[in-house]
């Protein structure tokens, strides 16, 4: 997971607009694409090979580095088709993008809109789009991976009669194998089964947990709009952000592991009070992670 641009509606000489990216095993999903995305790409070095974009909302500070990119992985000579999803409003933006460039694109650009409860699956994981307070329409995503099989009891396998060797692959794989005159089902050997990694993205909004309840119940990381800290709440509240605080709240009603702060306000000059307002009201972990911070993300156990 890397943080390629952390900032809100202002860049700062240190922060670029929104653009978070994950990779996961040969996948790589961008959610939003601020002013700079590739530039950031290429200080993390993560390569263009991107496989999807997902853009929140149509502000912007969301999605004006990808025009840029897309001129970028046309001279590379890209010929994979790309998909941009987002609220309606994508079909108008993938075009006026082709309108306005004179160089040819030589790939195509496939615009996909999505409303709440909207779901995009992978290989191994999927994205779920929801709706977002934010003024006008907006979402938010959960990224979840499909659940892992359970834990092999090899000790359990031995005893029911099973000698250590091709048959552990098989029933570890979900195949029934047969020892002498018995079956021994993967039932029998393996646990329950266990839950695959889970990111929520806010994009801009409100605190939102009642939706997040229903589709990014236990994140592993929250990434959280906190434009602004408590003490500007009356703020927050008229142009639909979030305070520090608020996303900690939300933190907490999901479960999540770790919280992360961003699209803090170029207003500010640290993120103490923001950390500190939200580490009041959450227990786990709360990061403010400055423009190319990477996160590996372990499983639970
Ligand atoms: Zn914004
Ligand atoms: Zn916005």
């Amino acid at each position: 997971m890397y943080f390629l641009g952390t900032a809100g509606a202002l860049p700062t000489t240190q922060k670029n607009p929104p653009c978070y990216m994950i990779r996961r095993g040969s996948d790589m999903i961008l959610f939003d694409c601020g002013e700079g995305a590739q530039q950031q790409m290429m200080r993390a070095r993560t390569g263009f090979t991107v496989d999807a974009i997902f853009i929140t909302h149509w502000h912007a500070d969301h999605f004006l580095g990808v025009p840029g990119l897309v001129q970028t992985l046309s001279f590379m000579e890209r010929t994979e088709p790309l998909v941009i999803y987002g609220p309606p409003g994508v079909y108008d933006f993938v075009d006026a993008i082709k309108m306005l460039s004179k160089n040819p694109i030589r790939f195509s650009l496939v615009p996909i809109a999505l409303r709440h409860g909207s779901v995009v699956p992978f290989s191994g994981y999927r994205v779920t789009a929801v709706a977002v307070q934010h003024g006008m329409a907006s979402l938010g995503y959960v990224l979840r991976e499909d659940e892992r099989p359970g834990r092999f009891n090899r000790e359990k396998a031995i005893a029911l009669g099973v000698p250590p060797g091709p048959l552990f692959g098989r029933l570890q794989r979900g195949e029934t194998v047969s020892v002498g005159e018995e079956e021994v089902t993967p039932g029998d050997v393996m646990g329950p089964s266990r839950p695959g990694r889970c990111v929520v993205y806010t994009g801009d909004s409100r605190p939102n947990a009642e939706d997040w309840k229903e589709f990014g119940m236990d994140p592993d990381l929250l990434i959280h709009d906190a434009t602004f800290d408590d003490a500007a709440a009356e703020r927050a509240r008229e142009v639909f952000h979030s305070t520090a605080g608020e996303a900690a709240v939300v933190a907490g009603e999901i479960r999540a592991r770790i919280l992360a702060l961003v699209h803090i306000s170029s207003r500010y000059r640290s993120t103490a009070n923001h950390i500190q307002d939200a580490a009041q009201l959450f227990e786990g972990d709360v990061i403010a992670p400055d423009d190319l911070f990477m996160a590996e993300i372990p499983f639970r156990e």
